[in-house]
């Protein structure tokens, strides 16, 4: 599986249509400073269903869309398309190329969709949960985040271990069911208590 490509249309610095094509391999963006290259990594983590606009760096999350420049009015929405290979099906989904699309209005609504198809946030988190590219995987690391890492506390260093190793998924599974078994547990009690008041 690898990012083949990423379209973007009204988000941040990108006014009009931009396609960034991505071959295997590592790709570098360079250019000089505040000429967009954070805002194209910006654009991965929102599209891939970011939901804290500190994370995409501004302080509500419509500052995503283009603002405005001296020449260039402001324009209604953002629009992003990433395109992943599937070919190896790494995406539980029968396409050997699956485009996620997100889209946001000035009203603040949204709209996602995959390969066409309008869906909701939920399906595009449940398509890439098993992937390692989805929200809270820490496959984006921003400025200052290694910092972060580096001087994290030894607790919190390994939680980002474990989830680079996927057990985080597998611990949230069994909160899961330990929370269904102490619900379970509860009934039973309770059914308990009835019988006994029946008799
Ligand atoms: P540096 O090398 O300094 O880190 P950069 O290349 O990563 O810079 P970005 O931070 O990606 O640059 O882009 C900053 C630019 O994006 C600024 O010029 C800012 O005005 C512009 N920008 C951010 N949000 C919007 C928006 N909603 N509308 C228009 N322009 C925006």
């Amino acid at each position: 599986m690898h990012l083949k490509s990423l379209t973007v249309k009204g988000f941040k610095s990108f006014a009009s249509a931009t396609t960034l094509r991505l071959e295997p391999g590592i790709t570098c963006v360079v250019g000089p400073n505040g000429s967009g290259k954070s805002n194209v990594v910006d654009a991965i983590s929102w599209v891939l269903g970011e939901q804290g606009a500190k994370a995409l760096r501004g302080g509500k999350m419509e500052d995503v869309i283009f603002a405005g420049t001296a020449g260039r009015a402001p324009l209604g929405r953002a629009e992003v398309t990433l395109t992943i290979d599937n070919t190896d099906g790494a995406l539980p989904i029968d396409y050997t190329e699956v485009s996620i699309t997100r889209r946001m209005f000035r009203s603040g609504e949204s709209e996602y969709e995959i390969n066409g198809n309008q869906c909701r946030l939920l399906d595009i988190q449940e398509l890439l949960s098993d992937s390692g590219i989805g929200r809270e995987m820490h496959v984006i690391v921003g400025q200052g985040r290694l910092d972060g890492v580096l001087h994290a506390r030894p607790e919190d260093r390994r939680s980002f271990i474990e989830e680079a190793a996927g057990v985080l998924k597998h611990r949230k599974r069994k909160e899961k069911a330990i929370r269904k078994l102490d619900a379970m547990a509860a009934n039973l009690n309770r059914l308990g208590d009835l019988t006994t008041e029946l008799r």
